[in-house]
């Protein structure tokens, strides 16, 4: 008789690891992450790198045996200090904010139970969790309560939520035959969204088989916001023209400054005109937190879709994007697909035959609520607010700072945490005949540089902007590690860095 165990499979074809290695493995993870959080501010805000370095310092061959634990952690540290740190306190490009740490260990936890939310069937507690998380963002900006019920699904960020906004917006209002029979032959469907719209928006339309073009530009004010007159008359021209308007895409921040569009007075041209009224909120929407900006989101509510991403303002990791609905029945139909027996779902009870793949594209997902449902228990939803009020505050202050130098122009008066500037060399301005266009076109070329060389020192990180056809150095503030001094800082980092150019 062997004494072998045959409830154990040999040691070479199990991927279970010891005890004691397991224990060694967290606490080294969880040391190389307190270790990053701790001195993120002291990092330099792009590393000295350039194309290849990384992969070249980590090597590049198959690993056919194991490694110890010891050099793969040496690894993801240099994985660590090749990266840009979004998290640091002058970092402003983009919409890229910090994660924290209770965010960053929910995914740690998500991760290990694994769990794939299609459906309650698959994930009952985490299913649950993401419906009480949708609940909580809606409630959040303003666009639910017990009277008016939003409904909704995780995503993988902005783009997702809006593609998956725009089908559902499309399918409501097309011939139902389309989702069998494709587009072909159908009346042209057009869309309507300022000029200053994120490129998802046409790329949502071109992935539908709409065409970018049928996404229609229409101008925006002094402001940056859209100008509803001008859209009106773009639909009107549409409906002599025999197309068939749509959809009306709003914005609830734009990406390039932060701009609100009236959306109140969209929701009216929405419902005279019989739109889907859509809202793209991935940069600002949370920005209601913030009470004195609460005014400029009046008409949200009237929204028929809002998309929002907890991984920009609500410094939740990535990825975590959402949409939210009103109509869950225009949802379902436009995804419910109930062919296959994988999906067949044979509950009785309405909570437990419920599934997010009749709301979205997505199958397999991850447990991304966990992350907000953490980060929002931890510090509750006034610390968050009071976090996102000081980013606007800060770049109320960048603008002010901007405003009474000699030597930066503003651009574009921050709206929520975004300021557009630039740099001119100083008594210029003053000049009183103003800046002709040669001067402008040398100011871009000047300012492009700034950018890059700002970028390249690695004190500060600023993006751009093309406003009313000028380059703009463009300041994001979504980082509640940015103080006052990192603003003043990064105005001089700027003046050295434009000193060295000329
Ligand atoms: C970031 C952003 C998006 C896209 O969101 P992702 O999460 O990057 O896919 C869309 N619209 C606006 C206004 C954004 O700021």
């Amino acid at each position: 008789m062997s004494n072998i165990d045959k409830t154990l499979r040999p040691a070479d074809s199990s991927l279970e690891i010891s005890r004691a290695a397991l224990d060694e493995l967290s606490s080294q993870v969880t040391q190389l992450v307190a270790d990053y959080y701790s001195q993120i501010r002291s990092l330099p805000v792009f590393p000295e790198t350039h194309a290849g370095k990384t992969s070249g310092q980590l090597g590049t061959l198959l690993p056919t045996e194991g490694e110890s634990i010891a050099d793969l952690l040496e690894d993801c540290r240099r994985i660590l200090s090749g990266s840009r740190h979004n998290g640091h306190p002058r970092f402003f490009g983009y919409v890229a904010s910090p994660s924290t740490a209770p965010g960053a260990f929910a995914d740690l936890i998500a991760s290990t139970v694994n769990v794939n939310v299609t459906s309650w069937r698959s994930g009952p507690a985490a299913t649950e969790v993401e419906r009480t998380v949708i609940g909580w963002l809606a409630e959040m900006i303003g666009y639910g309560n017990d009277n008016q019920k939003a409904h909704g699904l995780l995503t993988s960020g902005g783009s997702m939520a809006n593609f998956t906004a725009l089908l559902i917006a499309h399918r409501a209002n097309c011939d139902p035959q389309v989702s069998q029979a494709g587009l072909w032959n159908s009346q042209p469907m057009t869309i309507y969204a300022s000029s200053e719209i994120h490129m998802s928006i046409p790329k949502a339309a071109d992935l539908l088989g709409l065409g970018r073009q049928n996404v229609r530009l229409v101008e925006c004010d002094g402001r940056f916001r859209m100008n509803v007159s001008d859209l009106r008359e773009r639909i009107a021209a549409d409906l002599k023209n025999g197309l068939k308007p749509f959809c009306v895409v709003g914005s609830s921040g734009t990406v390039n400054t932060g701009a609100v569009d009236p959306l109140a007075e969209i929701a009216d041209v929405a419902h005279e005109f019989d739109l889907w009224f859509h809202v793209d909120g991935a940069y600002g929407a949370l920005a209601t937190l913030d009470q004195s900006k609460r005014p400029l989101f009046a008409g949200l509510e009237r929204a028929d879709s809002v998309s929002l991403d907890p991984h920009k303002w609500l410094y939740v990791p990535l990825d975590s994007g959402c949409l939210l609905f009103r109509d869950e029945a225009r949802a379902r139909a436009a995804f419910s697909f109930d062919e296959a027996d994988y999906i067949k779902v044979h509950e009785q009870n309405e909570d437990e035959a419920f599934a997010f793949w009749n709301y979205g594209p997505e199958l397999s997902r991850r447990f991304r609520a966990l992350k907000i449902w953490l980060t929002l228990r931890y510090y509750g939803v006034d610390r968050i607010a009071a976090a996102i009020s000081e980013d606007n505050a800060l770049a109320a202050y960048l603008g002010e700072r901007v405003a009474e130098a000699g030597d930066f122009e503003l651009l574009a008066a921050p709206e929520l945490s975004i300021c557009c500037f630039r740099y001119v060399p100083p008594g210029l301005l003053a000049k009183p005949e103003g800046l002709d266009d040669a001067f402008n076109s040398e100011l871009d070329e000047l300012n492009n540089q700034i950018m890059l060389a700002v970028q390249r020192g690695g004190r500060a990180y600023l993006s751009s902007a093309t406003l009313g056809g000028r380059f703009a150095l463009r300041a994001c503030i979504t980082n509640f590690r940015t103080t006052r001094a990192d603003i003043d800082q990064t105005l001089d980092i700027i003046r050295d860095a434009a000193r060295e150019l000329e």
